[in-house]
């Protein structure tokens, strides 16, 4: 069993005026093994179809810049090398903090008239997180990492960052998930 902990960048407005269907502009993700190691990243932009333009509000959210998307591919062929480096054909397990980064994999493959089954082996580890340490409200990953005593590397709401940083939550508790 392989467990890919996964994180999505998607375009997004400050305004609820001007807010539109977000689309992916980075898949950031780990691989770990049965053994507890960290054996694989991936990382990569994706140019969005539907408004291929990021709003300033994303870029500074995001780090994520208007180059960085026009340079990129679009999502039915990243997805095609993302599928590759997970290995579809051996076990697999999908993590995210939260249910978001699936649902937007869902609109996204969608939108591109892409399978979806692919999504099925997934866990939400905020959801489980929650039960797991008996809280009454669920934590970001930032106030996760806080109460792990786990220091956040990198940028927050860069996906590569994102998925680095809530692997080491998973590999800190790593009998205790439902997986
Ligand atoms: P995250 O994994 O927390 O970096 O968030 C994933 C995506 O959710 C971001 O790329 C944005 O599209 C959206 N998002 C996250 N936080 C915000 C926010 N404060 N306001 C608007 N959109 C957000
Ligand atoms: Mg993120």
């Amino acid at each position: 069993m392989h467990y890919i902990i996964l994180d999505l960048e998607a375009t997004c407005w400050q305004d609820k005026s001007e807010r539109r269907r977000s689309e992916i502009i980075e898949i950031g993700a780990v691989k770990i093994n049965e053994h507890q190691e960290l054996v694989d990243e991936f990382s990569a932009f994706v140019q969005p179809i539907e408004h291929p333009e990021l709003s300033d509000f994303c870029t500074e959210l995001t780090t994520i810049t208007q180059q960085d998307v026009d340079g990129a591919d679009t999502l039915d062929v990243v997805i095609k090398a993302f599928w590759n480096w997970i290995d579809l054909d051996t076990p697999y397990l999908l993590g995210s903090w939260g249910r978001y980064d699936r649902n937007q994999f869902q609109k996204d493959c969608e939108l591109h008239n892409l399978p979806q089954h692919w999504l099925k082996p997934h866990i939400s580890l905020k959801h489980q997180y929650t039960v797991i340490k008996g809280l009454n409200r669920h934590a970001g990953m930032k106030g996760a990492l806080w109460m792990e005593g786990i220091d956040l590397e990198g940028t927050h709401h860069r996906g590569i960052d994102d998925a680095r940083n809530i692997s080491k939550i998973f590999l800190k508790l790593f009998k205790h998930w439902d997986k």
